[in-house]
């Protein structure tokens, strides 16, 4: 397995540097070396943000998508607006580095850092994945969740920050192994007025009959990258893809229901809290190899 690691020396978002300050601005370090200081808002509250790609023969998946959302989350956290032209090389940086063929993973993370009015800290991780997952063809079993808020949380309560990628995802690691307790792999979670939102880390795609639906991302979830690649494929398949809200039993008597994120892709859902659902494992052979093509 390879793992590398990149600091990034954080770049003003208005700043215009030229290719010999970026590359100035990014150090690899070796993985094993330590980064943080132990004062770091990042580790200490896990108050900061971060993106994961899935990247496939040296090409990440999405990089403005992700990099759009990596700006949309310091909004929402007040963090300092990230130098996109920077993490957009460090990735780059990153992809040179990493073997040319094969799947992998590269993490963005930005945290408050140490001192609230001072630079965040930055850094990118790359690490090679298998090839083979096996979920995007024997499927997951899930179980419901309820993540405790109504529906539309994320209008009414936005300091809740249910649709930004923190770095608090303690309780969506804590859903990951009640999940588990429970006999599942993964989970879905509900909001406390019965809609099914998406996973711990994954959104939710639905196909009944000729429609694909995902949960509207106005309800307070991640608006997913992979989630929107799929929408493009399967709309120019002939697909209609709509944004609504999912009531959790239309999970029971869809014809297709998957789990899709970065870098697992589609993964189809073979059971809903200990009962069968339908599956379409043709379709999501296409809509994993579109993802990887
Ligand atoms: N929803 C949550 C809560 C996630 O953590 C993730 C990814 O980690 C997703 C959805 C899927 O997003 P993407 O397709 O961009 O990986």
């Amino acid at each position: 397995m390879t793992s590398l690691v990149l600091l990034l020396d954080p770049i003003a978002a208005d700043a215009q540097p030229d290719d010999v300050e970026l590359a100035a601005s990014l150090t690899f370090v070796p993985p094993e070396e330590p980064i943080l200081s132990a004062f770091d808002a990042g580790a200490g509250r896990g108050d900061g943000i971060f993106e994961t790609l899935g990247a496939n023969d040296g090409r990440a998946r999405g990089v403005e998508a992700h990099l759009d959302r990596l700006a949309a989350s310091a909004v929402k956290l007040d963090l300092p607006m990230p130098h996109l032209g920077q993490w957009r090389a460090g990735i780059a940086a990153i992809l040179e580095a990493l073997p040319a063929d094969g799947q992998a993973s590269i993490r963005l993370v930005l945290t408050r850092g140490t001192d609230p009015s001072g630079p965040p800290t930055c850094w990118l991780t790359g690490t090679t994945v298998p090839d083979r997952v096996p979920e995007r063809t024997t499927g997951i079993r899930v179980v419901t969740l309820s993540r405790g808020y109504v529906n539309d949380v994320g209008e009414s309560s936005p300091w809740l920050l249910v649709g930004a990628k923190t770095l608090s995802y303690a309780l969506n690691m804590a859903a990951l192994r009640e999940a588990r307790r429970r006999g599942a792999d993964d989970a879905v979670f509900t909001s406390t007025d019965g809609f099914a939102l998406e996973g711990p880390t994954s959104s939710l795609l639905v196909r009944q009959g000729n429609t694909i639906v995902t949960p509207a991302i106005q309800h307070g979830i991640l608006a997913g990258t992979t989630q929107a690649d799929l929408f493009d494929f399967l709309a120019s398949e002939g697909f209609a893809c709509e944004y609504r809200t999912v009531e959790a039993s239309e999970l029971l008597r869809s014809d297709a229901v998957w789990l899709v994120s970065s870098v697992r892709l589609a993964a189809p859902v073979t059971a809903v809290d200990g009962t069968a659902v339908a599956t379409d494992l043709d379709l999501t052979a296409r809509m994993n190899a579109a993802l990887l093509a």
